[in-house]
C-alpha cells in the first residue's frame, strides 16, 4: 500500500498521465459525481478575456468541466444547482501557504519546537479544510517547518478523498544553510536544537536533499535564499560593498534613494541554485524560493526558479529579467501586515510597519515595471481560511482587481505546474468552481466571501452541501 502511494507520487512527478495525474491532482472521484451537474448563477468570470458574462453556467461531469459560458447543455438527469445572485469563478489558488503553521502572535512562537509532528499534522488537516472552505482549491505548501515530510500524508489523504482540502503541491521541509535563515540560531548549542529546514550547504548537498525529499513524496523544492533581514539607515547602501553585488552591478543604479533601506543576506550562489533548479527539472518539477531581496533575487532569477516569494526588494535589472523570463513575484502582503498589527510593543511595531511601508513602495515600482505577479499569502502564522485578504491588499497597493485575479489564476497555475488543469472555467479543466456574491471585478473583497465551493466536481460548501 505504502509503496503504491510512493509509486503514484513518483509517476506524477515524472509526468505520467492520465491515471496517476488524476489521482494526485484530482483525487479519487466519488461515484455520486458521475451524475452531471449544471451550476447556474447571475454571472461568470472568464479569466483570459478578463470579463464577466451574464448569466453564467458550468456543466460538470466526472470531476471535469464539460462546458462553461452564458448557457450550457442540460443533459437528461443532470442536477441543477442555482446559486442566484452570485459570480461563478475558478477555485482560488494560493501559491504560498504553510498548512503546518498556526497563529502564535506576535510571531510564529516556538510551535515548531514545542509541538510534535503528529500534533502539527492534525492541525494541518484542520487548516487544509479551512483553506478549502474559503475557496482555495489549489495551494503550494512552502514547507512543513520542522515536521519533515508529514505534508505528503496530508496531500495523499486529500487526494484519496479521506479528508477535505485543496489540491496540494508540497515541498516537505524547506531547504536552508547551516546557521542560516531557518536554522535554530541563538539556543544553547549543547541542546542541538534543529532548524525548521533540511540543511544543504553546497550544490552536492542541494541535489542530495532534493532527491531525499522527492523519495519522501515532495512535489517541488522550497529553498530559503535570503535572511536574516534588517532595515538599515537610508543611504547606507549595504549591497555596495558586497563582491557579488559589484559583479552583478546591483546597488550602483541611480533612482529611489530609499531603495537600499532594506538589507538581506544571500544564502546560495547562482551556480548552487542552478544545480538545484536542474535537479528539480530532472524530476519534472521546479524550485520555489523565500527571497526577500538583492542580490539573492538576481541569483535566483538567473538560475530559473519558479517565482520570487516575498520579493520585498528587486533591483531594476532583476525586474527586467523577471519580465523577460516570465518569473512572477509573490508579494505575500497579509503576513507582513499581520505581524505589524500584532507587534508586541511599539518599537517592534515601528520596525514591522517600516518593513511593510518599504514593501508597498517597492511593490508599486514592480507593478509599474511590469513584473508578473502571483497571489500567495504565507498563511499559517495568521489564521487559515482568511488569506483572501491578499487580493484586497494587492489591489489597495496598486493593481486592478482584474490584474490580481488573472495573476492568481494564470501565474498561480503555472507556478504549481498545473496550467491547462486549474485556474479557468474551460472544457477539460478540473471542476474547481467557487461562487461569490456580487461582482469581484468591481469589488475585489467579494473573494473574501466565498459561499460555494466545488473541487473536482464534488460540492464542499453551499449548493445543498451544508
Ligand atoms: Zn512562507
Amino acid at each position: 500500500m505504502k509503496s503504491m502511494v510512493y509509486l503514484a507520487a513518483a509517476l506524477v512527478m515524472l509526468g505520467a498521465k492520465p491515471a496517476a495525474a488524476s489521482s494526485q491532482a484530482g483525487g479519487s472521484v466519488p461515484a455520486t459525481v458521475a451524475q452531471p451537474i449544471v451550476l447556474h448563477a447571475a454571472r461568470l468570470f472568464e479569466v483570459v478575456p478578463g470579463r464577466i458574462v451574464s448569466p453564467g453556467e458550468v456543466l460538470v461531469e466526472g470531476g471535469r468541466i464539460e462546458a462553461a459560458g452564458t448557457s450550457v447543455p442540460h443533459p437528461a438527469g443532470a442536477k441543477v444547482i442555482d446559486l442566484g445572485d452570485m459570480t461563478l469563478m475558478p477555485g482560488l489558488i494560493d501559491a504560498h501557504v504553510h498548512l503546518f503553521l498556526h497563529p502564535a502572535p506576535p510571531s510564529e512562537g516556538m510551535q515548531t519546537v514545542d509541538e510534535s509532528a503528529p500534533q502539527r499534522t492534525i492541525k494541518a488537516v484542520l487548516a487544509a479544510k479551512s483553506d478549502l472552505m474559503a475557496g482555495f482549491t489549489s495551494e503550494r505548501d512552502m514547507g512543513t517547518e520542522g515536521a519533515g515530510p508529514a505534508d505528503a500524508a496530508v496531500r495523499d489523504a486529500i487526494d484519496a478523498g479521506d479528508i477535505p482540502g485543496p489540491r496540494l503541491r508540497i515541498s516537505g521541509m524547506a531547504i536552508s544553510i547551516l546557521g542560516g535563515h531557518e536554522d535554530a540560531v541563538g539556543f544553547n548549542p549543547e541542546q542541538h536544537v534543529l532548524g525548521n529546514a533540511d540543511y544543504a550547504n553546497d550544490s552536492e548537498q542541494l541535489i542530495e536533499t532534493i532527491r531525499k525529499q522527492h523519495k519522501e513524496g515532495a512535489s517541488f523544492a522550497k529553498i530559503y535564499v535570503t535572511g536574516p533581514d534588517r532595515m538599515v539607515p537610508a543611504g547606507s547602501a549595504p549591497c555596495l560593498g558586497d563582491p557579488i553585488c559589484k559583479q552583478l552591478g546591483i546597488g550602483e543604479e541611480p533612482g529611489d534613494p530609499g531603495f537600499w533601506d532594506f538589507h538581506t543576506t544571500y544564502q546560495y550562489t547562482e551556480d548552487q541554485l542552478k544545480a538545484a533548479v536542474n535537479e528539480a527539472a530532472r524530476l519534472n518539477t521546479n524550485v520555489g524560493v523565500h527571497c526577500q531581496g538583492e542580490p539573492a533575487a538576481r541569483l535566483a532569477v538567473e538560475a530559473g526558479v519558479s517565482s520570487i516569494d516575498h520579493a520585498t526588494q528587486l533591483s531594476q535589472g532583476t525586474m527586467t529579467l523577471m519580465k523577460q523570463k516570465d518569473i512572477p513575484a509573490v508579494p505575500t502582503f497579509v503576513i507582513f501586515k499581520y505581524f505589524a498589527d500584532h507587534a508586541p510593543d511599539s518599537a517592534a511595531a515601528r520596525r514591522e510597519y517600516a518593513m511593510l511601508d518599504y514593501k508597498i513602495h517597492e511593490f508599486k515600482r514592480q507593478v509599474a515595471a511590469g513584473v508578473p505577479m502571483a497571489v500567495g499569502s504565507d498563511v499559517g502564522p495568521f489564521p487559515h481560511g482568511t488569506q483572501a485578504q491578499e487580493f484586497e491588499l494587492m489591489v489597495k497597493y496598486g493593481m486592478t482587481p482584474l490584474a490580481v485575479l488573472q495573476a492568481d489564476y494564470l501565474n498561480g497555475a503555472r507556478i504549481l505546474t498545473w496550467e491547462n488543469r486549474v485556474g479557468q472555467l474551460k472544457p477539460g479543466y478540473l471542476a474547481d468552481v467557487v461562487a461569490v456574491p456580487g461582482n469581484p471585478l468591481q469589488d475585489i473583497t467579494r473573494v473574501e466571501h466565498v459561499q460555494f465551493v466545488m473541487k473536482g466536481g464534488v460540492v464542499y460548501r453551499g449548493g445543498g452541501a451544508e
